[in-house]
């Protein structure tokens, strides 16, 4: 027992190394967002092509303005050398494309086999990935993962304020997300944006991973910038079911994404409706604020999950969590 406090402790005063896969829209705003941190720092980043490993901590500079392929050692496997390195780092942020529900649990099983002990996030957004993820929780714990998945914004900010929300109530009758998220052009989110492609009628996840850049582009000329989103495959729904809130099928998520303009096409809102223990029937709402973007509801709170979760490992808990059932911990 002593030494497990000892152990807390030391952790504590340490700054924590972070490594983050894939260098896009999410993983460059995350090396922006880190190197503002006192308490973390990014000592590895990878994309398809290449990666940086610096357990000094990496200039985000060097990322700036780079094709993602373009960026530090080339490697035919660049996450397998973060694999390779994986005892360095505390933590390992996935801003990884979803195009496949496979793809993500694939590179989770990767770090396990090698025996990674440490904390895994992801921003995961579909419900069929994150239940793939819920599935390897023995393999996970085993190796000493303290894993928290659908950690973003939704899923993830905006569920885990469901959760906050529920307890106000004796029960929860219903959550409705609608999100507003502005980007100047596709081209700096493409996975986000692909992957929103396939929640449209006549799409899904195959059709829009084949689709080439042309073939997006012409898409969303169509729709003038403007992607209109209904009743969207999103774990915010299994992720309030695990927590024991409500069944899933009473969380319903849509949103508008303009691809075009920063700002945001409406106010991102959850709310969440309940009876109360003395009869009334109401609702709480969580606004965000239209001036913060994407990459800051997405990243803020996944480095925030990722502290909750290094003080988890510290003490020894190890395992998949659902981002509606561990609070994040704000990172200095
Ligand atoms: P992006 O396309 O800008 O970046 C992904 C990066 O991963 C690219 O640079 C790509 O080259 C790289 N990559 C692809 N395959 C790879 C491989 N095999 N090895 C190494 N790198 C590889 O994507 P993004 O817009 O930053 O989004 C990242 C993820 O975040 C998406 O899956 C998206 O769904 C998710 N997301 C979650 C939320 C949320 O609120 N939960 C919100 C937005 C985005």
């Amino acid at each position: 027992m002593k030494q497990q406090v000892l152990h807390i402790k030391r952790s504590e005063d340490r700054v924590a190394n972070i490594a983050v896969l894939g260098a896009g829209g999410l993983g460059t705003a995350a090396a922006r967002m880190l190197a503002m941190k006192k308490e973390m720092r990014l000592a590895g980043i990878a994309d398809k092509t290449g990666y940086v490993v610096d357990l000094e901590g990496i200039d985000p500079e060097l990322l700036e303005n780079k094709k993602p392929g373009d960026i530090g050692m080339k490697s035919d496997d660049a996450i397998g050398e973060i694999v390779k390195n994986s005892a360095n780092f505390d933590g390992i942020f996935l801003a990884l494309p979803n195009l496949t529900d496979e793809f993500i649990p694939e590179v989770v099983s990767r770090f396990a086999e090698q025996g990674y002990s440490g904390v895994i996030v992801d921003a995961l957004k579909r419900s069929g990935a994150v239940e793939k993820i819920f599935e390897l929780d023995s393999m996970i714990r085993e190796s000493g993962i303290t894993y928290i998945t659908g950690a973003g914004a939704t899923p993830g900010l905006l569920t885990c304020a469901a959760a906050i929300a529920a307890n106000s109530f004796i029960e929860v009758t219903g959550v409705d997300i609608n999100f507003g998220v502005g980007v100047a052009n596709w081209e700096s989110y493409r996975a986000t944006i692909r992957e929103d492609i396939a929640h449209l009628e006549g799409f899904d996840l195959e059709k829009a991973a084949g689709m080439t850049c042309a073939e997006i582009k012409e898409e969303l000329d169509r729709r003038k910038g403007i992607l209109r989103l209904h009743d969207m495959e999103h774990a915010d729904d299994v992720l309030l079911e695990r927590a024991g809130i409500l069944s899933r099928e009473k969380v319903k998520v849509g949103g508008t994404v303009d691809t075009r303009n920063l700002e945001k096409p409406v106010s991102t809102t959850m709310t969440l409706t309940g009876k109360t223990f003395d009869g009334n029937v109401s609702s709480h709402r969580f606004i965000l604020g239209d001036e913060t973007t994407m990459a800051s509801n997405v990243v803020g709170p996944a480095l925030g999950w990722m502290k909750a979760g290094l003080e988890f490992h510290a003490r020894g808990i190890y395992g998949v969590f659902g981002s509606a059932e561990i609070m994040p911990r704000f990172v200095r």
